[in-house]
């Protein structure tokens, strides 16, 4: 059987920002049943190390600095859990930023972590290495470089989010200024560490098919457009799932009453009790809800000009938002002004189940959308979502007369007046009781596992 080291900057539930922890939770655990799979991400200041074994240490030297770099191991669900602990890269409080922004050392804490990783693949003998995001990028030039026989997958989650550092980063991280053209991992003047992840990798994924093509495209290309097109016969798209040993409703730890198709009386309860803790009237209005990081690429300041229209609609209105600035103090204001709109200003794991079990609909109006779990982790607890046909929202949910798996609401431009006729609709849609529950139901029945996805990744690794 052939060996995968899959590598990524968070795992659920070690470490988690957003969808990618999820994801490098998931899909390694779908994987394990066609391939022998095991991970390594950084040990972070707050991981609980009681539970580690230590693994391995070595030295690895950057810019003519030798860094001693521990390796720890900590199997769960029958999978191999590599941490590296290093300097730098372990000794930030969080994973990316604080309060001040960004880490000013992240170039070297995650070309640390690269060049580790692929010593630790060497250690192991994989015969492939799945890189994700910019944070792993580095080590498919080092790869290359060292010209070992190992394949490499690079998969964006998100292009928004590239890796760029001054020009003496290279310096500072030991790799060679002839890297430094257009062709190599200059941009706009700067390193850009995805770069890396695009040009010395064998394949590259996104992580939605729509996606995949979009970000050839000025539009949602981020500055990388032209340079991915020219890379384009490498890359494509598998849309991801759901992890539903995690997001399953029939046996939720977060949720008072189980429920699955059959019992979605369940979910009414389920409903009535989220809306007494919260102190929201009217079981019989639609609950709507969001919940999402606090940024532009969620179309918050899209769902900020609308709620005047929204919250005039009989409705009741939940949105949790982790973030911090003007989007926090708008929607503060407006929850204040408005008796039927709770805003929480948090991430709260506990508090997102119960709100998808809760709602009627989701909303996620994305201005561009890699691929998105929330609407999947909503359809299959029953809540309609209602989405900007973008990225993998456009693969994943569909709104048509016939039944099929992934019904929900689509709008096409993104504009307020689309989005509240898309409102409308789905207000529309919960008057016909039939229908609603017919689409619930068979959103219920489909399969938004990880199962297909990591079908195709292996596929691809197949392919190598
Ligand atoms: P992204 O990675 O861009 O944030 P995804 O849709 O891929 O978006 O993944 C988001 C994941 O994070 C989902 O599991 C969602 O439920 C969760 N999430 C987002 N915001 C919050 C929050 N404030 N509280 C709890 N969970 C959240």
């Amino acid at each position: 059987m052939k060996k995968l080291l899959f590598a990524s900057s968070e795992i659920f539930p070690y470490a988690k920002s957003g969808g990618l922890a999820d994801v490098s939770d998931a899909l390694p655990q779908a994987l394990k049943s066609f391939i022998d799979v095991s991970r390594v991400m950084p040990l972070y200041s707050f991981i609980n190390k009681d539970s580690l074994q230590h693994f391995e240490s070595f030295e690895i030297i950057l810019a003519k600095i030798n860094y001693s770099v521990d390796v720890w191991l900590h199997v769960e669900h029958g999978i191999s859990n590599y941490f590296i602990q290093a300097p730098f890269l372990s000794d930030t409080q969080n994973m990316y930023s604080d309060e001040k922004g960004d880490y000013p050392n992240n170039d070297i804490r995650f070309a640390i972590f690269c060049r580790a990783i692929v010593e630790l693949a060497q250690t192991l003998h994989v015969d492939i290495l799945h890189l994700n995001d910019w944070h792993t990028a580095l080590a498919a030039l080092f790869v290359k470089e060292q010209e070992l026989s190992l394949k490499t997958v690079f998969t964006i989650h998100n292009l928004a989010y590239q890796g760029l550092f001054a020009q003496d980063t290279l310096s500072k991280v030991g790799i060679d200024e002839r890297y430094f053209t257009l062709e190599g991992l200059e941009f706009y003047s700067k390193v850009n560490f995805l770069k890396a992840g695009v040009l010395y990798s064998d394949r590259v994924t996104t992580v939605s098919p729509s996606y995949a093509k979009e970000i050839l495209m000025p539009i949602h290309g981020c500055g990388l457009d032209g340079f991915l097109a020219h890379n384009r016969e490498k890359i494509s798209g598998i849309l991801n799932g759901i992890n539903y040993e995690l997001f399953n409703p029939k046996r939720d730890k977060y949720l008072t009453y189980d429920f699955d198709e059959k019992s979605l009386t369940n979910k009414a309860k389920n409903k009535s009790s989220f809306l007494k803790e919260f102190a929201l009237q009217g079981k019989k209005k639609p609950l709507f809800i969001m919940i999402t990081r606090l940024v532009e690429q969620k179309g918050v300041d899209l769902l900020i000009d609308s709620l005047g229209s929204v919250l005039n609609q009989d409705i009741n209105l939940f949105i949790m938002g982790d973030g911090s600035g003007n989007f926090v103090q708008a929607l503060e204001k407006e929850s204040q002004e408005h008796k039927n709109f709770v805003f929480v200003n948090r991430y709260d794991e506990a508090l997102a189940h119960m709100a998808y079990a809760a709602a009627d609909f989701l909303l996620m109006p994305s201005k561009f959308e890699p691929c998105g779990l929330n609407q999947m982790i909503a359809m299959h607890y029953g809540t309609i979502p209602i989405v900007h046909s973008v990225g993998g929202l456009k693969d994943s949910v569909k709104e048509s007369k016939k039944l099929t798996c992934g019904n929900g609401v689509i709008f096409k431009t993104f504009t307020t007046k689309a989005f509240v006729l898309a409102l409308k609709r789905a207000m529309n849609l919960y008057a016909d009781k039939t229908r609603l529950k017919s689409l619930i139901e068979k959103n219920m029945s489909c399969d938004f596992s990880f199962y297909e996805s990591a079908k195709r990744y292996f596929a691809l690794y197949k392919s190598l």
